[in-house]
């Protein structure tokens, strides 16, 4: 399953990650030659948008986007530091960021056209703001036709995205998962934007233990953390039922979401993702009942 991961980049050889970077098969490396025919010359791993060439390494200080990939995908049983959610993904990395964290929604259009059009099932947005791109909704839409999974971070203003909508998080689109942050003791992570009707589950993300740049490791906090636990499982949920359509799989993370009446009011779902019980759910419907 190729998951991309729309953010700051990704450290490609990292050791937890470098065997799980998505390779374009289609491209040979530093020919200077559009291989593939894509419109985009030697994109081997992905694309930086930001500085527009090949190189979708992480330039920023924090690492926020290795971050992201190593609770996606880092390399399971390698003898080092941790294993991700879906550890057998490929990451493609699509950097929309600058190294001091600014973009622009044209970039993350043309990084989520990028995304589908090169065999990305599964997008992690973990990034948002309050301004509303026209054109995203109809390209989300494009997307979910070709079953394409959009997951998104809630924010972390301690908003109700019900009220003042945070995008790309709260496009009305089936095939958008919204995901806040739970802390340690399961509840809604203080800083965690939230919504009855708009934010769909809640997923860990206080302090949570990944890959950094420098070939390094580290704890970061944030709906940016909540949402790849969330991709990672909607990667398990592919690599078993590979037809699954994105309001499918959605409305099966809500379902097997484990009610807690702290987040009843919080999240569509009630309650905690639940990556045994959704990925159950799914292995079960595949058993012939005879
Ligand atoms: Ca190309």
């Amino acid at each position: 399953v190729v998951v991309a991961v729309i953010d700051t980049g990704i450290q490609l050889d990292h050791p937890d990650l470098a065997p799980n970077i998505w390779v374009n098969p289609g491209e040979i490396a530093n020919n200077n030659v559009d291989d593939d025919n894509n419109g985009f010359i030697d994109d081997v791993h992905g694309w930086d948008f930001w500085n527009w060439d090949n190189d979708p390494d992480d330039d920023d200080s924090f690492g926020h986007g290795t971050h992201v990939a190593g609770i996606i995908g880092a390399v399971i049983n390698n003898g080092i530091g941790v294993s991700g959610i879906a550890p057998n993904v490929r990451l493609m990395a699509l950097k929309v960021h600058s190294s001091d964290g600014r973009s622009y929604s044209n970039l993350i259009y043309k990084a989520l056209k990028y995304a589908v059009s090169n065999g990305a099932q599964i997008s992690n947005n973990s990034y948002g703001g309050y301004g509303e791109n026209p054109k995203m909704g109809a390209l989300i839409d494009a997307a979910a036709r070709v079953g394409h999974v959009f997951v998104s971070s809630a924010g972390n203003d301690e908003n109700n995205n019900d009220i003042s909508p945070a995008f790309p998080a709260s496009y009305p689109n089936d095939s958008i998962i919204s995901v806040g942050a739970t802390d340690q003791s399961g509840q809604m992570a203080s800083f965690s934007n939230y919504g009855r009707d708009s934010v769909d589950v809640a997923a860990p993300g206080r302090d949570i233990f990944s890959t950094i740049t420098d070939s390094s490791y580290g704890w970061k906090s944030g709906t940016s953390m909540a949402a790849p636990q969330v991709t990672g499982l909607v990667a398990l949920m592919r690599s078993i039922e590979p037809n699954l359509t994105s309001s499918a799989i959605r409305e099966i993370l809500i379902e097997t979401s484990r009610p807690d009446s702290r987040l009843q009011n919080l999240v569509v779902s009630g309650g905690s993702v639940d990556a045994a019980a959704a990925v159950r759910a799914i292995t079960q419907s595949l058993i012939p009942t005879t």
